[in-house]
This record gives C-alpha cells, sequence and structure tokens, in this order.
C-alpha cells in the first residue's frame, strides 16, 4: 500500500523569496526534491481570504501579482502550473461549498507561487488554490485541513502558505534576530504541534504574545489548516526555523 503524501506549511515572508536565493528558499526546494511527485498540489494561501470561501477552478490559473512597491522582476514572474478544475470539484464537494465558489476570476497568488517556483521549479504538477475565510475562526480552519486530509491518499499534496508570526507594523529593518514575542510565539506553537495539542493551536489567541505576534489571522489560519489534516502516526518536523525584519518567524514544517 503506498503511503498518504506528506503536507506542508510555508512561512513564505517576503515575495522577494520567489527570485531570491537564501536559507528559507534553499530548504523549500530541498523538501520539495526529496518528495515523491505529487499529482497536484492544493495550496491553502493566507493571500485569498475570501467570505464563504473558494476553490481556484481555472484550467490554466494566472500568476496573480498581489503586491505593490516590488522590482519589476517580481512582476514578471510567472508560474505556469496548470489547474485541476476535476480536483476543485472534489474539492468544493469536501469542504461543502457552494459551485458557486469555484472561482474562474482568481489564479495564483504569491503565497503559492512564491514559495512553488522553489518546491517544484518545472510548474508542471496542476495546482489548484483554497482560500481562507477570516470571517470564521480558528477551529473553522483545523476543520478545512481536516476535510482536505483524504486528498493525501490520491497523491495530493496539501500545502499550507503563511507565516506563523507576522506583524507588518513592527517589521525591524536593523533586525537580525526574532523579537522576544516573536521567538516565544513561534516555539511555542511549534511545540504544540509537536505534540498535535489541538487546544492550543486552535486557542493561539490567548496565548500571551498573540495580539502582537499574530495579529492577522489569514497568515495563521494556513497553519492550522495543516495541523488539522494530521492523522496519528504522522511525525511534525521542521523543514527550516528562522526569522525575518523581527516579525515575521519563517517556520516551515511538514507532517508525514
Ligand atoms: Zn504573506
Amino acid at each position: 500500500m503506498s503511503q498518504p503524501m506528506p503536507a506542508a506549511f510555508i512561512g513564505h515572508g517576503s515575495p522577494m523569496n520567489a527570485i531570491e536565493t537564501n536559507a528559507f528558499t534553499e530548504a523549500w526546494a530541498a523538501f520539495g526534491a526529496a518528495l515523491p511527485a505529487p499529482r497536484a498540489i492544493v495550496a491553502i494561501s493566507a493571500h485569498w481570504d475570501v467570505p464563504g470561501g473558494g476553490v481556484t477552478g481555472n484550467e490554466y490559473p494566472p500568476t496573480i501579482h498581489d503586491f505593490g512597491g516590488f522590482p519589476r522582476a517580481l512582476f514578471e514572474m510567472r508560474y505556469p502550473a496548470p489547474g485541476d478544475p476535476a480536483l476543485a470539484r472534489t474539492i468544493a464537494d469536501l469542504l461543502a461549498l457552494d459551485g458557486k465558489r469555484i472561482s474562474l476570476g482568481w489564479g495564483l497568488d504569491h503565497g503559492t507561487w512564491s514559495v512553488l517556483t522553489h518546491l517544484f521549479p518545472a510548474a508542471e504538477i496542476p495546482v489548484v488554490q483554497v482560500a481562507v475565510d477570516t470571517t470564521q475562526d480558528a477551529a473553522f480552519h483545523w476543520q478545512l485541513g481536516e476535510r482536505l486530509g483524504a486528498l493525501r491518499d490520491q497523491g495530493v499534496l496539501v500545502l499550507g502558505s503563511g507565516n506563523i508570526v507576522h506583524n507588518l507594523a513592527a517589521l525591524n529593518f536593523g533586525a537580525d534576530e526574532p523579537a522576544p514575542w516573536n521567538a516565544r510565539f513561534d516555539a511555542d506553537i511549534s511545540a504544540a504541534l509537536e505534540r498535535n495539542d489541538r487546544d492550543a493551536l486552535v486557542g493561539y489567541a490567548h496565548h500571551p504574545d498573540a495580539a502582537i505576534a499574530a495579529p492577522d489571522a489569514e497568515h495563521f489560519a494556513p497553519v492550522l489548516a495543516i495541523a488539522g489534516l494530521r492523522r496519528p502516526g504522522d511525525t511534525y518536523r521542521t523543514i527550516v526555523a528562522g526569522s525575518l525584519l523581527g516579525s515575521i518567524s519563517m517556520r516551515s514544517f511538514a507532517l508525514g
């Protein structure tokens, strides 16, 4: 019997990671290269926050440049992976989404392509993107992942893209080290992931540092979704950890 596909969360950080090579992007690339080739990729992106939810149904999802003020090279990036409309319908069923939630008006945003360009540079594997919905709570996102878990038996890689710690208002351009609250929250969430502590993860907003470390629910939601599809016997492992500009955690992890 074939093994279920691992699942992963990538802390994407700056869009510049798409065109840079650094310790984070090198670790993402090594992780992608070591995986059994997925049949398809389902990417849950922090950068698609849709009340009521959504899934991309395009046959050829466009590359969305959903940012401003970055160099032209980033706007010229394309990630031409095909979509998978049949898989989009399966996902809509799993998530109990109305067919109208299968979107042809979006594509792959930088939460997805800035990461996939390193994990799977050939862009040949079909990609379907799934929205987060921050009108819903943490338990909803846990369940969203839980419902997508069955796809792991069909050779599908479920990938979350966000950041465990994400506070753009607290960026410190001189900082090489994480702010103390960043380091504490990141370590505590990692420990909760390690011991599969649903209460601590779904209750992350009660952590004493949550208000400053995780004010952006859309960047934490993909963490919850990936944690939610864990199975008995899955191990947790950090793909890479570190911080960016003091107030972002770059931790990425895999379950499997
Ligand atoms: Zn982001």
